[in-house]
């Protein structure tokens, strides 16, 4: 979609009385995400800007929003939190940032169901039902800050996808409700396995405005961390405890080059010398689990529950996994970026440890152990030492050529990053919800501006 000249001031007039930021600064920052862990990203992305944001705060300002949108045929990127890491949340051909964090109730909490705003902080969302004895089944390790339906329309799977699976599994995800863009906004309501016409689409067909999402009796998760002599070990021990006989919330692996990003943090609790397993254990699986650990080699250097952590200010197991371990590791060594994979399954720890010998220093190794569609699956999410895109490539070719699924982190279509091929399903769904092609332009290789109404 190429720039038009457009009379912003009129445009926000038109929006009176809905909250809008016009200045440069503001937009400027709105306008960004994580995509900086990617030094390829970062060089594409950095300059990409909106033009205004808007803040609604309620379904009918959406909707208002939505309807000018349609009337003025301009690009609309909505953004949450904006800490997705692909530059989902960047406005590739400039135009309106609908910022979703003042539509942000939590609508109703019943038994196994919660019912939100999609610019509900997740820990706001979870701190609501856990108030009621209940948990969500999943978050990413963001949800101090990231968006329900950020999560929902960006994210995958995260902590708790041990024991839950992913998003995208069935009855995790109960209804999402959209606005379309179009100069008569309509409401559309999608339930049970329609959810994945709009789920991972990147905002690009359908304005979120509510979720529904399964949630289940919770737990005092006890936050773990054993040490290994050797990364197989570590490995190994993961594998066995991907078990239903064990209830974990999470389980992560990282080998002992990790250990000096974490020193603030954790200090003695991960020495420099040897390998990490972070979890959350359920009380009633923690002997269990540390009786496997101990078969394995592992030595117990904390255990803990969350008030307790929060007592001694040490971090919970959560902030040590998924992608805020590529945070603790970039804060410290600006040259290392990330690659994202599934391995093979079943797993073979041996195989790790070829790759390991393989890369030598280049790479530093981090797994995360999951369910997805009911099967367990270790997922490789590496630091390596950039140097040029061609070498990021042939490392990634080199994983694909010895049996790994590539998620690549570098690019910013849905397509290029995960699922590899066009999902008709959310593309059909775009002609109804997004008629002109206006929403996220640039991020599905599924929709060509041809296809867009032309009344
Ligand atoms: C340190 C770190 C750790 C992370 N860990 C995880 C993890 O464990 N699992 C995981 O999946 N992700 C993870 N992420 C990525 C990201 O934090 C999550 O996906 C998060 O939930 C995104 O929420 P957000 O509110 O920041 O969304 P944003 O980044 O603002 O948006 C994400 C996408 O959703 C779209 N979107 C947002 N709101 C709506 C809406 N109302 N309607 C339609 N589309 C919408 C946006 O257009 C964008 O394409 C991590 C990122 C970082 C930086």
């Amino acid at each position: 979609m190429t720039k038009r000249e457009i009379d912003w001031s009129r445009f926000a007039a038109e929006l009176d009385g809905i909250r809008i930021l016009l200045n440069g600064n503001q937009v400027r920052a709105k306008s960004k995400d994580f995509f900086w862990y990617s030094p390829i990203l970062n060089e594409q992305l950095k300059d990409c800007v909106g033009d205004l944001v808007v803040m609604p705060r309620t379904e009918a300002e959406v909707i208002r929003v939505a309807a000018a949108v349609a009337r003025w045929r301009v690009p609309l990127t909505i953004r949450g939190a904006g800490t997705g890491n692909y530059g989902q949340c960047v406005p590739l051909a400039g135009g309106v940032i609908l910022d979703t964090t003042e539509l942000n109730q939590v609508l109703a909490i019943r038994p196994g169901s919660v019912r939100v705003q999609t610019g509900a902080r997740i820990a706001k969302v979870l701190e609501a039902v856990q108030e009621q004895g209940q948990e969500l089944l999943m978050f990413p390790s963001t949800l101090r800050i990231a968006t329900i339906g950020g999560f929902i329309a960006g994210g995958s799977l995260g902590v708790g996808s041990i024991r839950n699976g992913a998003l995208k599994d069935a009855g995790n995800v109960t209804a999402i409700r959209v606005v379309t863009v179009e100069p008569e906004p309509r409401i559309i309501e999608l339930l049970g396995a329609d959810i994945q016409k709009v789920h991972h689409a990147y905002g690009t067909n359908g304005i979120i405005t509510e979720l529904e999402l399964c949630i289940k009796p919770a737990f005092d998760w006890q936050h773990n961390i054993m040490l290994f002599d050797h990364y197989t070990d570590a490995l190994r021990f993961c594998k066995a405890a991907s078990t239903p006989e064990l209830d974990l919330f999470l389980l992560t692996s990282v080998d002992r080059n990790f250990a000096p990003y974490y020193e603030e943090l954790l200090g003695e609790h991960f020495p420099a010398d040897r390998d990490a397993v972070f979890a959350m254990v359920a009380p009633q699986s923690l002997t269990a689990y540390r009786q496997l650990a101990l078969a394995h080699g592992g030595r117990e250097s904390l255990c803990m529950s969350a008030t307790e952590l929060e007592q001694q200010e040490l971090p919970p197991a959560y902030e040590c996994a998924y992608n805020h371990t590529t945070l603790h590791a970039i804060k410290v060594d600006k040259q290392r970026t990330y690659l994202q994979y599934a391995m093979p399954s079943p797993l073979d720890p041996d195989l790790c440890q070829r790759f390991a010998e393989h890369f030598g220093d280049e790479v530093y190794w981090h797994h995360e152990f999951a369910r997805q569609s009911d099967a367990y699956q270790c997922f490789g999410i590496p630091l390596v030492r950039f140097s040029t895109a061609e070498r990021l490539y042939e490392v990634m070719a080199y994983l694909e050529q010895n049996g790994c699924a590539i998620f690549d982190p570098h690019v910013v279509t849905i397509e290029d990053g995960g699922i590899k091929e066009i999902d008709d399903l959310q593309i059909e769904f775009k002609k109804l919800a997004d008629p002109y092609g206006l929403l996220n332009p640039g991020k599905t290789r599924g929709w060509d501006q041809s296809m867009a109404r032309q009344n």
